[in-house]
């Protein structure tokens, strides 16, 4: 019986979901990957087989200079804190 590895839950569900393949410092998503998902902590397990193709595809857009079927642009920014509101405005002021 397949077992969940960080909630020890025994039942799994079929989904397609969408994957982030981070290699060096690129990124790939890819839509609509099968999983078999933990019903009770969410955890995500993929096949083998799944992960190659992934990673060949990778190889594919980034070495071989494959074009991908959407290019997307995403805002990135380090963490800051929450300033309150009222800071925010006797700095406007
Ligand atoms: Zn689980």
């Amino acid at each position: 019986m397949k077992v969940c590895h960080f909630c020890g839950n025994t039942e799994f569900k079929q989904r397609t979901v969408q994957y982030l393949y981070r290699h060096d410092n690129n990124l790939l998503f890819v839509n609509n990957v099968p999983c078999v998902e933990c019903a009770y902590c969410g955890e995500q397990y993929f096949e083998a087989k799944v992960l190659k193709q992934i990673e060949q595809d990778y190889q594919e857009i980034y070495v071989g200079g494959k074009p991908a079927a959407v290019e997307l642009r995403v805002p990135c920014e380090d963490f800051a804190f929450a300033q309150p509101l009222n800071a925010l405005a006797a700095r406007a002021a």
